[in-house]
């Protein structure tokens, strides 16, 4: 029986990609929805949220990576949202280096902005907490796939994280962040972490040979 299903089936990875399209159309469609009302455009409200999770602000290079656009886009953008009253710039040590961040009004659209996929956190939140953290660690391999590729801008994650020692302990916290010198489980990786400082590519490719090395683990438990 198994094998007709196979005979009729797409392949699983073209159904789970349909899939996120899917969900990827209607975040879209709420983002224009919720920057509309809001009076930016969805990259400016992408950007407002980048912002709002680095307090000690962001220089355009790093912002313009972040959304993956060009150093012109990203300088228009950053200069139509100082204009709103919704960022700042603010002159460096160097004077040629400029820091962004949010003014007051800034940070209050900033915290709608990320209210604008709570329909999605939702969803998430219906699944049982080891499923939330078998999805996220699934999220992580995703996302460097897809970073290595060039199809994502550069994430600031704990997988490519100089401070990440994956599999360092025994335990359901088996991560260490060598930052705050502490344990950690897959449930707590990041996906955009401020004090996340991107490994050099040696460090990387060990760290993803220990962190896929749990995987037979979790397949047997
Ligand atoms: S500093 Fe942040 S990104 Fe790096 S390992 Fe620690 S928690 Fe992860």
């Amino acid at each position: 029986m198994v094998a007709i299903f196979d005979a009729i089936s797409e392949p699983i990875a073209r159904r789970i990609t349909g899939g996120l399209v899917r969900i990827g159309l209607v975040l879209k469609s709420r983002a224009w929805k919720g920057a509309g009302s809001a009076g930016v455009t969805p990259t400016q409200g992408q950007a407002l949220s980048m912002l709002r999770e680095a307090p000690a602000g962001l220089h355009l290079s790093a912002l313009a990576k972040l959304l993956g656009v060009s150093a012109p886009t990203a300088s228009d953008m950053v200069n139509s949202l100082v204009a709103k009253g919704l960022a700042r710039k603010e002159a460096g040590t160097d004077k040629r280096s400029i820091t962004l961040k949010l003014t007051t009004d800034g940070e209050a659209l900033a915290a709608r902005t990320m209210e604008w996929p709570d329909f999605l956190g939702s969803a998430v939140e219906a699944l049982a907490p080891a499923e939330q953290a078998a999805f996220l660690r699934m999220l992580v391999k995703l996302i460097r796939t897809l970073q290595i590729n060039g199809d994502i801008p550069l994430q600031r994650m704990c997988i490519t994280c100089r401070h990440f020692r994956p599999n360092a302990h025994d335990g359901p916290n088996p991560h260490h962040c060598a930052f705050v010198d502490a344990p950690f489980g897959d449930r707590h990786l990041r996906l955009n972490c401020a004090e996340q400082e991107e490994a050099d590519d040696e460090t990387k490719d060990a760290n993803w040979q220990r962190f896929v090395a749990r995987d037979a683990i979790i397949a047997a438990s």
